[in-house]
């Protein structure tokens, strides 16, 4: 699809949107360019370990513990994850 015609598509998308819903269009763009950023992959970088050895590590959007190792993605934020081997990983003591 060429850009011109993805902007225009876009562009009826979110006004029809817009006529629907309570939110202004700039509410809308916002919103649907927040959800374009966590597609982008950021690259898992921080951990935690608490006293009892547990190791967590950290989302690099919402910094929040992750469930596991090598999620494809954030179950809190939706944030699409890269990783490292985990030995890159920097993990704070707590
Ligand atoms: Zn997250």
């Amino acid at each position: 699809m060429k850009r011109e015609r993805l902007a225009e598509t876009f562009n009826k998308y979110i006004l029809s949107v817009a006529r629907n819903s309570d939110r202004t269009v700039q509410e809308l763009l916002n919103s649907v360019l927040l959800e374009l950023k966590t597609r982008e992959p950021l690259m898992v970088r921080d951990g935690v370990i608490f006293r009892n050895g547990c190791a967590f590590v950290l989302c690099p959007n919402c910094n929040e513990m992750l469930d596991r190792e090598y999620l494809l993605y954030c179950n809190l934020c939706g944030q699409k994850l890269k990783w490292p081997s985990l030995r890159r990983i920097n993990y704070t003591q707590l």
